[in-house]
C-alpha cells in the first residue's frame, strides 16, 4: 500500500542528511564548473523572517538548484548583515545589548533557513559582527586609506537627530533618514569619506554592458547624475548650465544662500534683508527647498553683465538654488525653465523667449509643424499659428534659437556647441561635466559597527592601525547609547581610546567612530570564499575561479546603496591589483515584493505572515511552491492563505503517482508532451519565470494522471524538474523508487528536437501578392503543390478576391506561401 504524504516526517530527515553529507558544499579549490549563486544576505531582524523574505530567498534557491541540476558546481552561501543602526536601534528599543540580541536572532534566522530547505553551504556562513569578519572590513578601510581613497575632512553632513549619527547621501531618502524616517538635519563635522566620485565615470560607463535589471541601472544612472554643460563667467560669478543655448534669455542670476561669495555681492542697503533671508533658508530642509511651490528670494543690490547680450542683469539670492548642484549659481532663463519662470513672475523680472518650439503640435485635430519655415500655410483653414512662447507659458524643450544674435536659426544642439566654442575661445569659461554623486560618508557616531582603524597622535597626526594589529575589537560596553553630541559612545571608554602611537610610541587616541554598515556588505561576497582562511582576505586561485558572482538576486531598494557601493569597492580592489575584474555581479535580478490578501504587509496592520507556522501546517515544499506560483518572481504576488491547499493537493498527487506501478516504455504521446514540458520548464527556470514553470508541471501531472501507467523514465524526469521547488518530497520519492544517488545530483532532463515538431503547418494564401487566408494542414500534405492549390482555391476568402478572374499563374513556396496571379 502506498505511503501517505506527511511532509513534516520527510523534510526534517532530509535537511539533516543533506547537511551531514555536505551535499551543497562544493570544494572551492577543486570545482571545475563553478557557479556562484548569491542572494543578498539579510539583516537579521528580531522577529525573524516573514513570508516576504522567505519568498526572495526561496526564489534564489530554486534558481541555484536548477543550475546545480544543469551540472554546475553551485556555491550558494548565506550569512547575516547584523552590524549597523537598524539592529542597534532595535536593541535600544527593547533595552538589551546588541551583542546579546544578535546571538538570539542569529539562531532563529539560521533555523528558518534550514526548515525552508534552502541548499546553503552551511560550512561557510559569516556574520558581519564577528571579529573574524570585521577584521577584514577594517583591513579594507586601510587599503582605501593607503590608496588615498579614504580621507578625512570637515564638512556639512546629513545628521539624523533620532539615530544621533551622520548618514551618507544615499541613506537620505527624500530628506528623511533611511532607517527611522526622521527629518535629516545639517551639521558641520569632521568625518571620514571614500572618494567614490573618482569612480563616477566608470560606474556610469559599465552600466552599458552589465546584465542587470533595467530599473536598477536607471536608478544608478540617475543617482550618479552626469550632466554635461558649460561653465560661464557672469563677471565674478561662475554659473554652470546644461542649456548654454538659452543664454540670450538669461535675464537675472540667482545665487544659493550658502554661496561663499554672497557676502561680497550684497550692497549695504540690502544687507539686512539678505541676512534675514539666509537665516530663514538655513532652517529649511533641502527637500522643502527643492519642492517649494512659492518661490522666495531677495535682490542683492548687485548687477552683473550677461556676457552674450551685454545687458546688466540683477543678482538675486534664492533658496531654490542649491550649493550642491553645479557652482551654486545659476543663470536664470525664465522663458525656458519652470522654476526661473515662477520666480520671474513673482518678482516681475523680464521673460525673454530665445527658443522656438518646432515640434509638431495638434491644432484643430491636424498635426502640423509649428514653425513653418517657408512662411506659407499649406491649408489656411486648418492651420493655426499658436504661439507657445508667450508670457503665460514656459517652454522647457529644445528648438530653434531666436533673439540670439548670430546664433539665430541654429538648433539647440548646434547652438550649445557653437556657444560653448565661443565661450572657450573668448576665455569666458569652459565645457564642464558635473555629477550628482557625492563622496561616500563612512563615519558613524554609533556603537554597533567596526571601529575605524585609525589612531590620532599629536606628533604624527592620523596613523593607520598596523594590519597585524587587526581587528580593532569592538569592546563590550554597558552604555552603548548614542550621545547626540557628534561623538561616539566608544569615546567614553578610556581603555579603548588611549593607546600608544604605532609610529612614535607616544600617547595617542583611537578614532571612536565606527564605519557605515554598508561597508560590511560591500565585501561579504568576497569573504564567503575564504571563511576558512584567517590570514588573507583573498585567495587568488579561488577568486579567479569563482568570481565575479554569476547570479545575484536581491531587492531593488538597494539600487543606489549596497549595489552601488559594492561596484565601487570592487573597482578599487581591481585597481589595487587584488582581482582582475571590476564588476562584482555578472547578472543581477531584482525580485518582486509580495503583499498579503490584497494589502501591504506591515507590523502596524498586524498582517505580517510568519512562515514558521505555515511550514508546520503544510510543509516547506508546499510553501515554497505556493510562493513561486503566486506570480512572476521579478514582479511579486498576492499571498492568499486559502490558495495554499491547491499546491498541497498537487504534491499529494505527485506522491501517489510516483508510487504507482510504472510502465517500462513510454508511449509516443507521453514522450511528445514530456519533451515539450522539458523545453518549456527549462526556459522558464532560466528566466526566473517560476510561476509558469509550475503551471506546466501541473498540466503535465494532469496529463499523466489520465494516462494510466506512466513509464518510470517519465516519472523520473518529472521529479527532477520538480525538485528545485519541492526538494524534500522529490528526494523522498526518489529514494522510495529505489534510486540510491540523491536527486539533487541528477541532471536536468534533455529534450529531443524530434518530439517537438509540429504535426500541422500553416501556409499563407496570397492573391496578387496580398495575403488573403491561412491554411492549416497536416505536414504530410504540404509537400504537394497541386494539393495545396486545390485546398486554397476552396477557401471562400480566396474566392472572394479571385472574383471569377482567370488565374494566370500559381506559385507555391513549399510549406510557406501559395500565390495566385490574375493580372
Ligand atoms: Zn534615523
Ligand atoms: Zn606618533
Amino acid at each position: 500500500m502506498a505511503k501517505r504524504y506527511f511532509p513534516n516526517e520527510v523534510e526534517g530527515k532530509w535537511q539533516k542528511r543533506w547537511k551531514e553529507d555536505k551535499l551543497f558544499s562544493p570544494d572551492l579549490d577543486k570545482s571545475e564548473k563553478p557557479f556562484y549563486s548569491l542572494m543578498m544576505f539579510p539583516y537579521p531582524s528580531a522577529e525573524g523572517m516573514h513570508v516576504g523574505n522567505m519568498y526572495a530567498f526561496t526564489g534564489s534557491d530554486i534558481y541555484s538548484r536548477f543550475k546545480r541540476l544543469q551540472g554546475l558546481d553551485v556555491f550558494e552561501p548565506i550569512g547575516l548583515d547584523g552590524f549597523g543602526i537598524h539592529g542597534e536601534n532595535y536593541a535600544l528599543k527593547i533595552n538589551e545589548h546588541p551583542m546579546e540580541v544578535s546571538r538570539r536572532t542569529e539562531k532563529h534566522f539560521y533555523e528558518q533557513f534550514m526548515t525552508v530547505g534552502n541548499a546553503y553551504d552551511w560550512n561557510r556562513t559569516l556574520n558581519t559582527y564577528e571579529p573574524e569578519y570585521y577584521k577584514w572590513t577594517q583591513w579594507a578601510f586601510l587599503q582605501l586609506y593607503k590608496k588615498g581613497i579614504a580621507y578625512r575632512k570637515k564638512a556639512e553632513v546629513n545628521w539624523c537627530p533620532s539615530c544621533k549619527t551622520v548618514l551618507a547621501d544615499e541613506q537620505v531618502i527624500t530628506g528623511a533618514c533611511e532607517r527611522c524616517s526622521s527629518q535629516v538635519e545639517k551639521k558641520d563635522l569632521e568625518q571620514w569619506f571614500f572618494k567614490i566620485t573618482d569612480y563616477a565615470e566608470r560606474l556610469l560607463k559599465n552600466l552599458e554592458w552589465i546584465d542587470w535589471s533595467e530599473k536598477i541601472k536607471v536608478a544608478q544612472r540617475n543617482w550618479i547624475g552626469k550632466s554635461e554643460g558649460t561653465l560661464i563667467a557672469f563677471d565674478s560669478l561662475d554659473v554652470f548650465t546644461t542649456r548654454a543655448d538659452t543664454i540670450f534669455g538669461a535675464t537675472f542670476v540667482a545665487v544659493s544662500p550658502e554661496h561663499p561669495l554672497l557676502s561680497k555681492l550684497v550692497t549695504d542697503e540690502q544687507k539686512g534683508d539678505v541676512s534675514a533671508y539666509i537665516e530663514a533658508a538655513g532652517k529649511k530642509s533641502e527637500l522643502e527647498r527643492k519642492e517649494n511651490k512659492e518661490k522666495t528670494g531677495v535682490f542683492t543690490g548687485t548687477n552683473v553683465k550677461n556676457p552674450f547680450t551685454g545687458e546688466s542683469i540683477p543678482v538675486w539670492v534664492a533658496d531654490y538654488v542649491l550649493m550642491g548642484y553645479g557652482t551654486g549659481v545659476i543663470m536664470a532663463v525664465p522663458a525656458h525653465d519652470e522654476r526661473d519662470f515662477e520666480f520671474a513672475k513673482k518678482f516681475d523680472l523680464p521673460i525673454k523667449t530665445v527658443i522656438e518650439n518646432t515640434s509638431p503640435v495638434i491644432a484643430n485635430g491636424v498635426k502640423q509643424s509649428q514653425n513653418n519655415k517657408e512662411g506659407i500655410a499649406s491649408s489656411p483653414s486648418t492651420t493655426l499659428r499658436i504661439s507657445r512662447n508667450d508670457k503665460t507659458n514656459v517652454y522647457t524643450g529644445e528648438g530653434i534659437l531666436v533673439n540670439s544674435g548670430e546664433f539665430d536659426g541654429l538648433s539647440s544642439t548646434e547652438a550649445r556647441e557653437k556657444i560653448s566654442d565661443y565661450i572657450e575661445k573668448h576665455n569666458l569659461g569652459k565645457r564642464q561635466v558635473h555629477f550628482h554623486l557625492r563622496d561616500w560618508l563612512i563615519s558613524r557616531q554609533r556603537y554597533w559597527g567596526p571601529p575605524i582603524p585609525i589612531i590620532y597622535c599629536d606628533k604624527c597626526g592620523a596613523v593607520p592601525v598596523p594590519e597585524s594589529d587587526l581587528p580593532v575589537k569592538l569592546p563590550f560596553i554597558e552604555n552603548f547609547r548614542p550621545t547626540g553630541t557628534g561623538i561616539s559612545p566608544l569615546a567614553s571608554e578610556p581603555d579603548f581610546v588611549n593607546v600608544k602611537c604605532p609610529k612614535c610610541a607616544g600617547p595617542a587616541k583611537r578614532e571612536t567612530d565606527v564605519s557605515d554598515n554598508f561597508l560590511d556588505s560591500s565585501l561579504y561576497f568576497f569573504r564567503y570564499l575564504t571563511t576558512d582562511l584567517n590570514d588573507r582576505f583573498f585567495d587568488e586561485k579561488r577568486a579567479k575561479n569563482w568570481l565575479p558572482v554569476d547570479m545575484y538576486i536581491g531587492g531593488a531598494e538597494h539600487s543606489v546603496l549596497h549595489l552601488l557601493y559594492s561596484r565601487f569597492i570592487t573597482m578599487v580592489f581591481r585597481d589595487l591589483g587584488f582581482i582582475d575584474f571590476e564588476e562584482p555581479f555578472k547578472k543581477f535580478r531584482a525580485h518582486g515584493l509580495i503583499i498579503a490578501e490584497g494589502a501591504k504587509m506591515s507590523k502596524s496592520k498586524g498582517n505580517v505572515i510568519n512562515p514558521d507556522n505555515l511550514i508546520k501546517e503544510w510543509g516547506a515544499d508546499t510553501l515554497r511552491m505556493y510562493l513561486m506560483f503566486m506570480g512572476p518572481f521579478t514582479e511579486g504576488g498576492d499571498f492568499r492563505a486559502a490558495s495554499i491547499s491547491g499546491v498541497y493537493r498537487f504534491l499529494s498527487r505527485v506522491w501517489e503517482l510516483a508510487q504507482n506501478e510504472h510502465a517500462d516504455e513510454a508511449t509516443e504521446g507521453e514522450l511528445k508532451i514530456l519533451n515539450k514540458v522539458i523545453k518549456k520548464v527549462g526556459e522558464d527556470m532560466e528566466n526566473l519565470r517560476f510561476n509558469t514553470a509550475i503551471a506546466s508541471l501541473m498540466e503535465f501531472l494532469n496529463f499523466l494522471s489520465k494516462q494510466g501507467r506512466v513509464s518510470r523514465g517519465t516519472i523520473k524526469a518529472f521529479l527532477v524538474m520538480l525538485t528545485p521547488f519541492a526538494p524534500h518530497t522529490t528526494e523522498e520519492l526518489w529514494e522510495m523508487m529505489g534510486e540510491n544517488r540523491s536527486i539533487h545530483l541528477q541532471t536536468w532532463p534533455k529534450y529531443e528536437e524530434k518530439y517537438l515538431e509540429e504535426e500541422e503547418v500553416t501556409i499563407a494564401v496570397q492573391v496578387n501578392g496580398k495575403v488573403r487566408d491561412q491554411l492549416v494542414i497536416h505536414k504530410d500534405m504540404a509537400s504537394d503543390g497541386k494539393v495545396i492549390e486545390k485546398i486554397a482555391l476552396g477557401s471562400p476568402k480566396v474566392q472572394k478576391f479571385l472574383d471569377g478572374k482567370e488565374i494566370k499563374k500559381a506559385v507555391y513556396v513549399p510549406v510557406k506561401i501559395i500565390n495566385f496571379v490574375t493580372e
